[in-house]
């Protein structure tokens, strides 16, 4: 301070100076420092995006995440060229929970940043924009020569995109016009460009004139109009959608002026009754969001049953004390009416709330319903929403006009400032984890911090809780909350398991069915009912053999087999995408022998039309949902009992609530229970159990056919009695003497390339390297993945198991350091290294 007070002329010039540090989304571990330009000091704000230069030829958009006055001492920083906001788009809180995500999932901030902002809030550095020529004056001493010396001293001192002023002072040179208009209009339309994504959809509306809203007048105006019949129309259509005649207040919404050229009205006659100023055109701003611009009739109302009543003041008394409350509660339980009866005194209270569905289950009806109760003050955030719709809610939520957002997973990044409560439903879903790219959070857990960072509180809800969340709670860190019974009138379908080897010696199995599930479904279709049949795997076959050498159909690039799409005739790849033809001969020996192995739900949709050819079947599976609203069309179509069987895969276990379903049907459980991965047990478990869940949820009791070539299985002993816990406890004591999770924390590191050899040796060295610093039981070897190349790019893992309380922020250090030191060696430079924390 004292050196500051010796010259007042370096105080003055040293106080002008401002640096942000900005946040972008890009994957470097850091902010940059930028220079703020004078006439840009006073909006500067923490949380709003700045556009900046970024290397040498690149402008991207980023976020100020702070505002100090420290200049970098390593290099020179540059101008930043615009500010995009007036109001923050970014909250506080929510670069506290940027923070703690990069940190903990192992990721930079800007990758955070960058997953978490809709893309029509950014301008990544993907975008390529050429900041050309202005960016490469120093290096370009030719280009340079050509600027006047006012330009250059410009760019020195005021940072480029004080462009007004760079227009101003140079207007009357005429040389470089060239150039100066170049960097002039890039950096204009790509403000322009970033800004009209973010500019509110306005309609043109009519309405009438105010003097003619009484009655008299109005039968005047009709009767005028009788010699001009296309007028007349105009007006008789407008009377109809606006009956001003029984209320004049109405006229105040008027009609969009689109509806009378959709409906073909003549566009001058409209043109003369505004000129004649019977109507008058005015302009509103409409919502993207298509839930927002239909009106629904508010219905508060809800009324719970005596048992969701008792649930409810259970979590409240549990939230007295813990921030998180587990509810466990059977299929049809009515969990979600629990749900929006907290959120509502929530909401009430003026705090937000969030509502965490898994990437599939918001449906219309869901929709629907929390739009009766909360009307405009609700986002939903999907991603097959567009870029616009996405803005929308996030300006909203910042704003306050959104208080209630239903969503996936990526709606935890929202810029929430006044969060109350989250509800995270079913919780033990793995589509909350994101495998790529980084960050690969989970929702769930990270729900928990957001949680703590607005002293929200947070109910994590499922039929089927996954070990870690039920570990907790039954060891006391979460509240827990049961309920047992259905409601209304529903029950727990009894569930069967058919024993298919002996049911094959008994030669009654057709295909792949037994005689049994197809009585029983054709017994059900006659009744009228509906049926849901599920197989966790899409296309037609999983593989194509020859029988004659035991070729099998695999990928090119991929170390899998190619399954079988008998519709288009092609043989795919579901994890490159690569497809060839079928193929009608052995590409190895030229027989013609080739069947197919194993079946999926395209196979299960051919056959049962076969069984069924009067029945209305459809398939609801990756391959029929690509499109924005197929899933709905599917979901409404067996919801009105148009469809009356539904074959799909994991997508018709979660959460579907239909009443006339009365079997379901699982067509493959051993697939499930045979997968090499240490939670492949509990996962079956909760898809056998949510899947049978779908039946019986009205008056009709249901029935659930499950067909194993191994009906010893203890899973299936647990299974028929819904004994959820038993199996847990069964399958807890498993997990502790292999010492997995909940007993441990894991983290998986991949290593990729595309020399195999590398990949192999690189896995190696940094084996060797983590044992010394974390010891050998902590480092499990390094082992091929399941698929251990795809598109040909090899694959190695490394799993790091850590005891609970083991301390895991330098343990991520340690491991960081490691892959650093490996990629210093130029022959593993090339590989890319992925951390996973917590893999599911
Ligand atoms: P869960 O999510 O626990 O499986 P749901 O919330 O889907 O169960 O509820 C099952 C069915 O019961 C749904 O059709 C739902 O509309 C209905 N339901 C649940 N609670 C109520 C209630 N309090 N009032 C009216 N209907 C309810
Ligand atoms: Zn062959
Ligand atoms: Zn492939």
């Amino acid at each position: 301070m004292s050196q500051l007070n010796l010259n007042t002329i370096e105080e003055e010039s040293l106080r002008k100076t401002f640096f942000v540090q900005v946040l972008l989304p890009v994957p470097i571990p850091k902010t940059f420092t930028y220079r703020v330009p004078q006439k840009y000091e006073e909006h500067i704000q923490v949380g709003i995006r700045a556009i900046v230069p970024f290397g040498k030829k690149k402008i991207i958009t980023g976020v100020i995440s702070a505002i100090h006055q420290d200049a970098p001492n390593d290099y020179e920083a540059k101008y930043l060229l615009e500010l995009l906001d007036e109001y923050p788009v970014v909250s506080r809180q929510q670069f506290q929970l940027f923070e703690w995500m990069s940190q903990y999932y192992m990721a930079t901030e800007g990758e955070v940043l960058n997953v978490g902002l809709p893309s029509g809030l950014k301008l990544s550095s993907e975008s390529k924009i050429q900041l050309n020529p202005a960016f490469q004056l120093e290096q370009s001493p030719y280009i340079f020569s050509q600027i006047e010396e006012v330009v250059i001293n410009l760019l020195k001192k005021e940072g480029l995109l004080s462009y007004e002023q760079f227009a101003e002072i140079t207007n009357t040179k005429q040389t470089s016009v060239l150039i100066k208009d170049l960097l002039k209009k890039q950096v204009i339309m790509l403000i322009e460009q970033v800004q009209e994504r973010y500019k509110p959809k306005t309609e043109k509306r009519l309405r009438l004139q105010k003097d003619w809203l009484d009655k008299a007048q109005l039968n005047n105006l009709m009767q005028q109009l009788d010699k001009k019949p296309k007028q007349l129309d105009v007006l008789l259509k407008y009377l109809q959608v606006v009956p001003v005649f029984n209320d004049s207040s109405k006229n105040e919404i008027g009609v969009a002026k689109s509806i009378f050229k959709e409906e073909q009205f003549s566009t001058s006659s409209i043109n003369t009754l505004i000129k004649n100023k019977i109507f008058e055109e005015y302009e509103v701003i409409t919502s993207r969001l298509d839930y927002l611009n239909r009106q629904e009739n508010l219905d508060h109302e809800i009324t719970l049953s005596p048992a969701q009543e008792a649930c409810r003041d259970e979590i409240n008394t549990i939230f007295a004390e813990k921030d998180v409350a587990l509810l466990h509660g059977i299929t049809g339980s009515g969990k979600t009416e629990i749900y929006l009866s907290l959120i509502r005194e929530v909401i009430e209270s003026g705090s937000q709330a969030l509502f965490l569905l898994p990437e599939i289950a918001i449906t219309t009806q869901m929709i629907q319903r929390v739009r009766k109760i909360f009307g405009d003050q609700v986002g939903i955030y999907h991603s097959k929403f567009s870029d616009a719709e996405r803005v929308e809610v996030w300006q909203g939520v910042a704003e306050g006009t959104i208080n209630f957002v239903i969503g996936v997973r990526s709606s935890i990044l929202l810029p929430f400032n006044n969060l109350s409560l989250i509800v995270v439903d079913e919780e033990h879903e793995s589509s909350y984890k994101q495998y790529d790219p980084a960050p690969r959070y989970n929702a769930r857990d990270t729900a928990v911090v957001l949680a703590n960072i607005h002293k929200a509180k947070l109910i994590l809800g499922s039929a089927t809780p996954s070990y870690e969340s039920y570990y907790n709670a039954k060891t006391g860190k979460y509240g827990l909350s049961v309920l047992t019974e259905r409601y209304g009138e529903g029950t727990m379908p009894e569930i069967e398991v058919i024993d298919m080897r002996r049911q094959k010696a008994k030669k009654l199995v057709k295909d792949d069915y037994s005689h049994s599930l197809l009585a029983a479904l054709e017994s059900e279709m006659n009744k009228g009912n509906q049926a849901i049949i599920f197989q966790n795997r899409r296309g037609y076959a999983p593989y194509l053999q020859c029988e004659t050498c035991g070729w099998i159909s695999e990928c090119e690039n991929c170390s899998v087999s190619l399954t079988y799409h008998m519709h288009q005739h092609e043989l795919k790849c579901h994890y490159c995408g690569y497809r060839q033809k079928s193929p009608s001969a052995c590409l190895s020996c030229e027989s013609t022998a080739l069947v197919m192995k194993g079946f999926g739900t395209e196979k299960i949709e051919d056959d049962l039309k076969l069984h069924f050819p009067d029945v209305k079947i459809q398939r609801m599976d990756r391959d029929t949902t690509r499109k924005k609203y197929s899933y709905q069309q599917i979901i409404e179509s067996f919801e009105s009992g148009e469809t009356q069987i539904l074959i799909g895969t994991q997508m018709v276990t979660k959460g579907l609530d239909f009443e006339n379903v009365s079997l379901v049907g699982i067509v493959d459980a051993d697939r499930m229970m045979y997968y090499p991965d240490f939670r492949a047990h509990e996962r079956a478990f909760q898809m056998m159990l949510q899947v049978s869940g779908r039946a019986g949820r009205s008056h009709k009791k249901g029935k659930v056919w499950i067909q194993s070539f191994q009906e010893n299985h203890p899973l299936f002993n647990y299974l028929l009695k819904y004994d959820y816990e038993g199996f847990y406890e069964l399958q807890l004591q498993e997990r502790h003497s292999f010492f997995y999770p909940p007993f441990c924390r894991l983290i998986k590191i991949v290593l990729k390339g595309a020399q195999a050899d590398s990949v192999r040796n690189g896995a190696r060295l940094l084996y060797e390297s983590l044992i010394g610093k974390l010891s050998s039981q902590r480092v499990l070897a390094p082992h091929e993945p399941m698929i251990a190349k795809i598109r040909n790019i090899y694959h190695m893992e490394i799993w790091i198991k850590l005891e609970k309380g083991y301390p895991l922020e330098s343990t991520k250090s340690q491991i960081k350091a490691s892959v650093n030191k490996l990629q210093e060696n130029s022959q593993f430079r090339k590989l890319r290294v992925v951390f996973d924390v917590d893999p599911q």
